[in-house]
């Protein structure tokens, strides 16, 4: 009913500007219903990630991101740096009370890492089933612990678990002025 009369109001109508502002209304109708349903469906995420030092001393920096990459996450922050200790502490400070803290703080000092955002649909569970299981052992064929991990330590890459850490832990090592997107 309401299309109808829209729609006769644009046939009857000789006048540019009238037809324009019906558009726009049609336009912003149809604008909103995109946004609902596109809402609805997917969410953009972003995730924190780190390339350990075990990937970086073999050189796999390259073949970790094409394995991001072709899941559809975009990597739109990164950087290689040397976690220091006070870093690597902080950073795993949920497993302190674990008895391979110490060193697990020592793996993740031991040699350079790359810290990244990444960015996609629902990315912090997408990012963590490219991952694969922590124990390299369990994860699934084609996952980058499943290819490149040398054990449940030194289990090539890091992903946020939550989208609460996610935001910390990007935070902790980006500014928003190097998040370029
Ligand atoms: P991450 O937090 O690095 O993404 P994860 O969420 O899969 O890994 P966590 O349980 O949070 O696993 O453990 C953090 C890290 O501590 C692991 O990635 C691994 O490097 C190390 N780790 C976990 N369990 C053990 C273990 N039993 N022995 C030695 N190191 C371990
Ligand atoms: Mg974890």
């Amino acid at each position: 009913m309401k299309v109808c009369f829209f729609t006769n109001l644009l046939y009857t109508s000789r006048s540019n500007e009238f037809i324009k502002i019906i558009s726009l209304k049609f336009a912003k109708t149809k604008a909103t219903f995109c946004n609902i349903f596109w809402g609805y469906f997917m969410t953009i995420q972003r995730t924190f990630s780190i390339i350990k030092p075990d990937a970086t001393r073999r050189n796999l920096t390259g073949a970790i991101n094409s394995k991001i990459e072709a899941s559809g996450l975009r990597i739109i922050a990164q950087k290689r740096i040397h976690m220091s200790d006070r870093e690597a502490r902080e950073f795993y400070a949920i497993h302190a009370e674990r008895p391979f803290y110490n060193d697990l703080v020592s793996f993740m000092t031991s040699g350079p890492v790359v810290v990244q955002v990444l960015e996609g649909q629902n990315a912090i569970t997408a990012y963590r089933e490219v991952m694969g299981s922590t124990n390299p052992s369990e994860a699934a064929d084609g996952t980058i612990r499943k290819e490149f991990a040398e054990g449940i330590e030194a289990n090539s890459v890091h992903g946020s678990d939550s989208i609460e850490n996610a935001a910390i832990e990007i935070a902790y090592f980006f500014t928003n002025e190097e998040i370029v997107g």
